[in-house]
């Protein structure tokens, strides 16, 4: 039996209807095969990082439990993107659905398909406000406590997105 792993996947549209498609990919994640989702964050709202004008984006983070390698889930999300009409033009452009595998617990790596955890999990207040509401004390090795994180971190341009549209 392959060991059952916890995962962490940050979400992020701001294209088309972003909070519609990120609830379709918290669903799509929900109904793969040997992948549980035991928590998921608020919607939130941020100012997009990257070339500008973008619109903002509608963030999240989930919390995962699953047998699948940490390679075979991330071409599964990139599966994912490219179903919700993902296209690769300009690097940090606006996207309709950007999944990215934040942590996986105990998996370290650095190849050029996949670096975990996440190289730009400190730096980023729309990955770490999402992410403490679920996991305030997980320590990520070389990264740092969650909560404590998401303290510090600079929240300006980040909002709850308005709770009407928060699936
Ligand atoms: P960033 O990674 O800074 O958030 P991005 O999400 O815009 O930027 P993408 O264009 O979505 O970047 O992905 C570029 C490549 O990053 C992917 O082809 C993938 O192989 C690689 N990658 C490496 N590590 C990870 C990871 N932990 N999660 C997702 N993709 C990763
Ligand atoms: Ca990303
Ligand atoms: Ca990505």
């Amino acid at each position: 039996m392959a060991a059952v792993r916890r995962a962490w996947i940050g979400l992020g549209a701001n294209l088309g209807d972003p909070p519609a498609q990120i609830a379709a990919a918290l669903a799509a994640l929900a109904a793969e095969p040997r992948l549980t989702v035991i928590a998921r964050s608020r919607f939130w709202r941020s100012t997009a990082i990257g070339p500008q004008p973008q619109p903002d984006y509608c963030n999240a983070v989930a919390a995962l439990e699953t047998t699948i390698t940490p390679e075979v889930l991330l071409a599964r999300l990139q599966d994912f993107e490219d179903a919700a009409g993902r296209t690769r033009e300009q690097r940090w452009g606006a996207r309709v659905l950007d999944l990215d595998l934040l942590h996986v617990e105990g998996v370290r790596r650095r190849t050029t398909r996949l670096t975990l955890p996440h190289p730009q999990i400190a730096r980023r207040a729309f990955v770490l406000v999402p992410w403490s509401e679920i996991a305030p004390r997980l320590v990520v090795p070389g990264v740092g406590e969650i909560g404590r994180l998401a303290e510090a971190c600079d929240r300006s341009g980040l909002e709850p997105w308005p709770p009407s549209a928060d699936g």
